[in-house]
């Protein structure tokens, strides 16, 4: 079969599952259609394939994670930036008000605790020009998903408050927050995240534009903790089930790259307990098993 075909397929096959729940505690994710549905693919050479909702616009959310976290090994080195943030899964939930016992670091970038301090070492525009670099096109923030955030970011200015009080951050925590909140907030299509996934995959040059985004070390890097920690509290059963190195977002967008072959993505707004998407997950498990996909299987 073709590979579009084959693709629609596999969202046929997982479009029947109307389990998970929108992320309600952001108001404006609660408005979310929850039956839309999309796939994306970009192989290294700059094709894209996509099927499902291509056209649907969402909020990038903790998909931004391993990007920032990029830019900020780009912009500062390894070495302070691992000195701010570990590279520890934490076993737990993105939103949990922790620090590492001893180092006092936030686990990992890929919690909110960790993005928030990388956020710090980056400024709004830094952000907007590397992800949009990322992306190969301009990226814009959705106003209104940030504003609906702010007003119900309690959790995330807990965070931030905690980060400062143990000298992580010296920024104003509501301050870092709003930057957090901001890089949250850029809008995506799957065919953008697939690219940007593609980019990490391809050593750090983005396939479609040929640009050179960040280090081939650096995308190492950003790999290496989505592999650990890039689905939370569900790391360990995405990695033995679909074993590629990925990232959720609450609002239903779902990322995997398969180092030097390709990035996938994957939309759907309903999320498990985890706060990952229900279907994504599924798209991903059959993509993994149909392509063997996983970069542990023997060949
Ligand atoms: N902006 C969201 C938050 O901080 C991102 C969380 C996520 O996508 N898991 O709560």
């Amino acid at each position: 079969t073709p590979l579009p075909d084959y693709l629609t397929e596999v969202l046929d096959t997982c479009g029947g599952d109307d389990g998970g729940e929108l992320a309600a505690y952001i108001p404006e994710l609660a408005e979310a259609d929850p039956d839309r549905l999309a796939l994306a693919l970009c192989m290294l050479d700059g094709v894209v394939y996509a099927v499902g909702d291509t056209d649907a616009r969402f909020s990038i959310q903790s998909i931004s994670k391993p990007f920032a976290y990029a830019l900020a090994l780009a912009d500062h080195g390894l070495d302070a930036v691992v000195e701010k943030v570990g590279v520890e899964p934490s076993g737990e939930a993105f939103n949990e008000i922790s620090l590492e016992v001893g180092s006092g670091r936030p686990f990992n970038p890929m919690i909110n605790a960790g993005a928030i301090t990388v956020h710090s070492l980056l400024d709004d525009e830094r952000v907007r020009a590397g992800f949009s670099a990322f992306a190969g096109r301009d990226l814009e923030v959705d106003e209104e998903i940030l504003g609906s955030e702010l007003e119900t970011a309690d959790r995330n200015y807990a965070i931030a408050y905690m980060l400062r009080n143990h000298g992580v951050i010296d920024a104003d925590p509501r301050a870092a927050v709003a930057g957090y909140v901001r890089q949250c907030s850029y809008l995506v299509g799957v065919e953008d995240l697939a690219v940007m996934a593609a980019t990490l995959a391809n050593g750090g040059v983005q396939p479609v534009t040929g640009e050179r985004v960040v280090e081939r070390w650096v995308a190492r890097q950003a790999l290496s903790v989505m592999t650990t920690c890039g689905m939370y509290d569900a790391a360990g059963d995405w990695f033995t089930s679909v074993g590629i190195p990925a990232k959720s977002g609450v609002s239903g967008g779902l990322i995997g790259a398969l180092p030097g072959k390709g990035g996938f993505s994957a939309f759907s707004p309903r999320l498990d307990g985890h706060g990952n998407s229900v279907r994504g997950v599924q798209v991903f498990e059959r993509l993994s098993s149909d392509m063997g996909m996983h970069v542990l299987e023997t060949p």
